[in-house]
């Protein structure tokens, strides 16, 4: 059997904890299984790595800042090596330059394109564990680039995929995927088996227990996803198309706090101004998320918008600079909103659902800002500093917890 195994920060946190992680591929080795290793950097590093940037340039180039955060995969590779090394077995730590793991030119925010598996091929059959850096990849620049925050994940899942791994397993600091990140809702149950979209919802909504294009790589290439506890040896929850053991209408809760609303006020109310407004977003590269128009009154309408944080200076500043071409009055910001969803296969066939979730956030006492709905999920806009109580209040009125 070929098997990928995935190792995030805390898993690797310290020399012990490397030694611990060292232990439990080598006794898959042992066993007679191919194994490949994914890890991501030692703890906080990549955290820390970016403030250490931030000393000596607010805003550091993005190319510059790549080639310092994949530093970090690099220090855990060649020290799980080592580790290896001093058990007595033969193992090999790789980069993505030495794979060769293809990815689009854009810094910071890479998509893996392609992956050489003939260095990894080579290297298994001659019987090493091969020891390949998370979250990176190189682009036609022969750069450095990095795959997002919490990329390690999809390096893993696109290496399964290349090499057609029997096995995908995604080891982290908790059991598996729960109802709610557990850190939030202490009542949260672990759940057996999640489908893909489901995930993906729930990754995609701030669930950040599995990068979201993992998800959404392990969907196209029909990879079976484990993700467990280094830890202990508990089951873990298997993510893939279908689940037959839980039939939920919830699967779960999700908190995103990286978000924040523009409201843009006065806008003329006819045909073309949203296409405008959009444009002159999309062109600035602003991801936008939920959005709200009011109804046009005395010849004006408002539209609000959520973006992820690190986006609100860019959309101002585009939006400023469009001023007279949009024909606004004013903008108005929110930083301190987070957005709570639900998701769940379950909703498409039972009406309801979304009313239960505003009956919890009523009890609550908590006001809605925004409102937005898919066939699988119901996100709301709130204020950030109400969402654990919220997500709490939503878990316990749908009866998810344990
Ligand atoms: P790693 O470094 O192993 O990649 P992450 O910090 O990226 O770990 O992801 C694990 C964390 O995800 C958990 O510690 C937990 O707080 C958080 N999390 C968020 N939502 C969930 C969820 N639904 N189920 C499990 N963990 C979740
Ligand atoms: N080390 C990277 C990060 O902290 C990648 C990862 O952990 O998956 O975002
Ligand atoms: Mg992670």
């Amino acid at each position: 059997m070929l098997i990928v195994k995935k190792f995030g920060g805390t898993s690797v946190g310290s020399p012990e904890r490397i030694m611990n992680v060292a232990i439990r591929c080598v006794e898959d080795f042992k066993k007679g299984h191919d194994v490949v290793v994914v890890l991501s950097a030692m703890g906080k590093t990549t955290d820390e790595l970016i403030e250490l940037a931030h000393k000596v340039n607010p805003k550091p180039p993005k190319r510059e800042l790549d080639m310092l955060m994949t530093t970090g995969e690099q220090i855990s590779v060649a020290m799980m090596a080592m580790a290896m090394d001093s058990l007595g077995v033969r193992a090999v730590s790789l980069n993505a330059y030495q794979v060769a793991m293809h990815t689009t030119s854009r810094y910071g925010n890479a998509r893996l394109k392609r992956i050489d598996s003939d260095r990894i091929r080579h290297e298994l059959e001659d019987h090493k564990i091969v020891i390949v850096t998370g979250f990176q990849g190189i682009n036609k620049y022969d750069d450095y680039t990095t795959l997002g925050r919490g990329g390690s994940d999809t390096t893993a899942v696109a290496l399964a995929a290349a090499l057609h791994a029997d096995a995908c397993e995604i080891y982290t600091d908790v059991d598996g995927v729960y109802t709610c990140d557990p850190r939030i809702v202490k009542s949260a149950r672990k759940l057996k088996e999640i489908t893909y979209d489901e995930m993906l919802e729930l990754a995609t909504l701030g669930a950040g227990v599995l990068h979201n294009r993992s998800v959404e790589m392990a969907k196209k290439y029909g990879v079976t996803l484990v993700v467990r506890s280094s830890l202990n040896y508990s089951e873990g929850t298997l993510v893939k198309e279908d689940t037959k053991v839980e039939r939920m209408l919830i699967s779960g809760v999700a908190v995103d706090k990286n978000a924040d609303r523009i409201s843009v006020i006065g806008l003329k109310d006819q045909p073309g101004v949203a296409f405008r407004l959009f444009d002159v977003l999309a062109k600035a590269n602003v991801n936008v998320d939920m959005i709200l128009q009011s109804i046009g009154r005395d010849g004006t309408k408002d539209i609000s918008f959520t973006c992820d944080d690190g986006a609100i200076d860019d959309a101002i500043k585009a939006l400023e600079a469009n001023k007279e071409r949009l024909g606004y009055k004013s903008l108005d910001t929110l930083e301190d909103v987070a957005k709570v969803s639900i998701v769940g296969a379950g909703m498409m066939s039972h009406p309801g659902v979304a009313a239960k979730m505003f009956e919890a956030l009523y009890n609550a006492g908590i006001n809605i800002n925004m409102i937005s709905t898919s066939e699988i999920r119901v996100t709301v806009l709130i204020r950030e500093k109400e969402a654990e109580r919220a997500a709490e209040a939503i878990h316990d009125l749908f009866d998810l917890g344990d």
